[in-house]
């Protein structure tokens, strides 16, 4: 039996493509249709009949683990819930690989457990919602649809979509045609500004050294602000002015331009991103001050919900990520110390970990065993771990228990937000034997509570 899902949406990035259209015969997808390479290799990771697909399910995490042997999944749970229930302080960490209502269950655990709760944000784009940066400068969201229809001058910093982000170029930012580019990329500048060459570099690639963003970003600033022979004036001889004049030219010729930052920005140690943070939203603030002319800083984000888990985050505690309910006095049952539940150096994963605060992970679609560092995850390895996952992982081979989950978006239905915030519903394409994450942590929850 042939069924043709139309419309459906790609969970692998946070672009949230949301006009694939997926072939499934007999519950195997057959044909994927509008996805990028990173998409196509998502939804071939599932039950389906390519030969590639079939190598990835090879990763799937196949069956719940309990101390390194297989269990049932009501065995698993109970495990999981005993573990929780005997914690004093969980750590719950990951969750922007789920779904908005999976995310809204953690964190109702981790209220009631009085525990800890950070995503990737704590590690990724923390200094975007720290120190000087959302206070200080008019510059965030614009909806990817205004961008598309409006831009005319898109900047790429510190980020390379081509890689990350395939589609990001052809649906919202330089291909589409728009209402102030007619003609598309033809009517486009389009400027890419990265350590690394890329495939940008048929645009107007300006290759910085690493570490020098920040002086960049404030050359590049005097330049759109005064006279470029002004403000070429003491400005050190390895560096191409001719080449920063001719950007600063083109970055003044904007209606509406937006400068994308990646991790090429962001993540690049506290101090250093903070500093490129603060002098990109200077160079912002610069062209905002041409008359008719409109500049958006937007970050671009990774996993396909993170921007759900922010937006919960914000929406119910007032701040994003990394947050310490052991710390209130208005959720659970303790006293708490009174202190804010959130405070960047204490309440991050980083932070609970480096200081033994947690005695418990629940690691959600996340994998800390590769992306943290070496003492963290030591760290991590010598408390009771569980994780929750549709892959096989460095971590997972860690776990006390491990448990298999749904994919979202292919196997499971639910909400994400996509990286402007637009919230979409994810299908689920095909019947699946695994439960989806949120019905592990509701099952949990009812355990627990
Ligand atoms: S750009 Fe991202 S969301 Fe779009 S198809 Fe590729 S991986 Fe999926």
């Amino acid at each position: 039996m042939e069924r043709v899902i139309e419309s459906a949406v790609c969970p692998f990035c946070a672009c949230l493509c949301d006009d694939l259209v997926i072939t499934v015969v007999n519950n195997e997808i057959k044909e994927i249709r509008n996805a990028c390479r990173l998409g196509v290799a998502k939804f071939r990771a599932c039950t389906c009949t390519y030969t590639h697909a079939r190598t990835q399910a090879s990763q799937r995490l196949k069956c719940p683990r309990v101390g390194g042997r297989s269990s049932s999944y009501d065995d698993a749970i109970a495990e999981a819930t005993e573990i929780l229930r005997r914690a004093d302080k969980p750590l719950i960490y990951g969750l922007c690989n789920s779904s908005y209502e999976a995310q809204r269950v953690a964190l109702a655990i981790a209220m009631r457990k009085r525990g800890v709760l950070d995503i990737s944000e704590s590690i990724c784009h923390n200094i975007l919602y720290t120190g000087s940066g959302l206070k200080k400068y008019p510059f965030y969201y614009a909806l990817l649809d205004e961008i598309r229809e409006k831009a005319n001058v898109i900047v790429y910093w510190g980020s390379n979509p081509v890689v990350s982000h395939p589609r990001h170029l052809s649906r919202y930012s330089v291909y589409p045609t728009g209402r102030y580019a007619m003609r598309g990329v033809t009517d486009r500048e389009v400027i890419a500004i990265d350590v690394m060459e890329s495939e940008l570099k048929k645009h107007w690639l300006l290759q910085v050294k690493p570490g020098d963003d920040a002086r960049i970003a404030e050359i590049l600033t005097r330049l759109v602000s005064v006279s470029g022979d002004c403000a070429a004036q003491d400005i050190d001889e390895d560096t191409d002015i001719e080449r920063l004049k001719e950007i600063a030219e083109r970055l003044k010729r904007a209606l509406y331009g937006v400068i994308f930052i990646g991790l090429g920005v962001l993540g690049v140690g506290s101090e250093d991103a903070r500093h490129n943070v603060d002098a990109i939203l200077a160079l912002v603030d610069a062209l905002n001050k041409g008359e008719g002319r409109k500049y958006v800083l937007f970050p671009m984000k990774g996993h396909y919900n993170v921007m759900g888990a922010v937006q919960l985050l914000m929406r119910e505690t007032g701040y994003p990520f990394g947050l310490d309910f052991s710390r209130s006095s208005t959720t659970g049952t303790g006293t708490g110390t009174g202190s804010s539940i959130f405070e960047p150096g204490k309440t991050t994963v980083m932070d609970v970990i480096e200081e033994g605060e947690v005695d418990a992970a629940l690691i959600v679609g996340a994998d800390p065993a590769t992306s943290f560092p070496g003492d963290k995850v030591k760290r991590l390895a010598e408390i009771p771990l569980i994780v929750l996952d549709p892959f096989e992982t460095p971590t997972t081979s860690l776990a006390s228990i491990a448990i298999p989950t749904a994919i979202t978006g292919i196997e499971a239905e639910g909400i994400a937000y996509r990286m402007d915030g637009l919230p979409l519903k994810l299908n689920k394409i095909v019947e699946s034997e695994y439960p989806s994450d949120r019905e592990v942590l509701e099952r949990i929850y009812r355990a627990l509570f």
